[in-house]
């Protein structure tokens, strides 16, 4: 059985998922290839999605209709489980949109268009090996050459980088470069050449949750520490945010001069992590308390953005980074309630998006401010209602909403609650 590769619409792409601070550097997002559009089946798609809602009763009568066996009925089925994939993509529940994205392939097995569209949801949510089984199967059914082998090319590129398994998304990004030229993976390709070739001195550590690259002149026993730190991180943001990352997690340590020649990150960026932690340690030889801290914070930046899909607003991402790592409000309480009655603390809205393009002064209120909410939230409902508010981020069409929903509350309100919150903890 076959269906029409121009059944699937396009490969979709939702900038919004990676808007936070912690992704707003070195990017891996690459736009995905586009596949011709549906012909013949606008009607299976307004059928299948109405009211904002996914018709099963019409869904199960194309099922029973595919039984015939006809092209046509086979080719309708397909049609309408995509559509009902694409659209709770749309909305963030990407389990469900991964079984309809199967039960398509189920119909149609050869199917690239589909086989694209699933790996690019897995890509967008970190599930770096998952993503290579239906890319790998694509690769099998394309012919050797033209746009679709460049496109299969492009995202196992991807796929390989964030799985940081460098010398095969280099290898994958010159194919896909060879069989039809495109400056995103020209760019992407100069970028995994420069990591691999400053990489390569690095010796590697390897832990359950970890996949740790470290500069080969620090002490091998910095490496086994920070290990043996980042594992009990884990299991601790694992208990409080009450989530486990699907993938190992990458960690490259720096020196100080190499971590701001790869990122060009500003000045005031003391680690970074888009993706991988890209830590500075300086000629350290332990972890020393500092040190801590920061694998810490940074570690929780990777929790939060894999269980909201990349859509936590930058106030909550520091917020609660600076919270795990044990950072409080005390010796800045004063302060910044002086800062609030000024009217010079940044609204939270205005702190949703990347801050590295913020001055330093509006950087020095933004985090001492996110973290006195973070605290305010936590003193009144527990890190259960952290938790529950990064679950509502993952489906939310905006993060006020996602508050409103999870803490009963807006953005003027929960300010309200911090001012009065600092006052009582840190005033009286
Ligand atoms: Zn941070």
């Amino acid at each position: 059985m076959s269906v029409p590769r121009s059944i699937v619409a396009r490969i979709e792409r939702d900038d919004s998922s990676y808007s936070s601070a912690a992704r707003s550097v070195s990017q891996t997002v690459l736009s995905a290839p586009e596949i011709a559009p549906v012909r013949g089946y606008e009607d299976v798609s307004k059928l299948t999605i109405h009211d904002d809602a996914i018709d099963f009763v019409y869904l199960a009568k194309l099922e029973t209709e595919a039984r015939s066996g006809t092209a046509q009925a086979l080719a309708k089925v397909v049609a309408a489980h995509y559509v009902a994939a694409q659209f709770l993509a749309g909305k963030g529940s990407i389990d469900a949109a991964v079984d309809h994205y199967r039960q398509a392939l189920v119909y149609a097995p050869d199917n690239v268009g589909l086989l694209l569209n699933l790996a690019v949801l897995y890509l967008h949510e970190s599930q770096f090996s998952a993503a290579l089984d239906p890319l790998e199967h694509a690769r099998e059914v394309t012919p050797d050459s033209g746009a679709e082998a460049a496109a299969v090319a492009k995202l196992m590129g991807w796929a390989y980088y964030g799985a940081n398994k460098m010398d095969r998304a280099i290898e994958e990004w010159k194919r896909s470069e060879q069989l039809r030229a495109d400056p995103e993976v020209e760019q992407a390709l100069a970028k995994a050449e420069r990591d691999a070739a400053e990489e390569e001195a690095y010796r590697e550590g390897d832990t359950a949750h970890f996949m740790l690259k470290y500069y080969g002149g620090a002490a091998p026993e910095l490496a086994h520490d920070i290990l043996r730190a980042l594992e009990d991180d884990f299991r601790d943001i694992e208990s409080e945010l009450d989530y486990t990352p699907p993938e190992q997690i990458s960690v490259i340590l720096y020196t100080e001069q190499a971590f701001a020649d790869i990122t060009h990150a500003p000045g005031w960026v003391g680690a970074l992590n888009d993706g991988r932690l890209r830590i500075p340690v300086q000629g350290l030889s332990s972890v020393t308390p500092e040190l801590a801290r920061v694998l810490k914070h940074e570690l929780t930046h990777s929790f939060i953005t894999q269980k909201t899909h990349g859509r936590a607003p930058t106030w909550l991402q520091e917020g609660v980074a600076q919270w795990m790592e044990g950072k409080r409000s005390n010796a800045v309480a004063g302060a910044l309630l002086d800062a609030v009655s000024r009217r010079s603390v940044p609204s939270l809205g205005s702190l949703e998006g990347p801050w590295m393009g913020l001055p330093a002064s509006a950087v020095s209120f933004a985090y001492p401010w996110s973290l006195a909410v973070t605290e305010s939230i936590v003193e009144q409902g527990g890190i259960g209602d952290i938790s529950r508010l990064l679950d509502k981020l993952a489906e939310s069409s905006s993060a006020e909403e996602a508050v409103r929903d999870a803490l009963h509350c807006d953005y003027a309100d929960l300010e309200q609650q911090t001012v009065v919150y600092l006052k009582r903890e840190y005033l009286e």
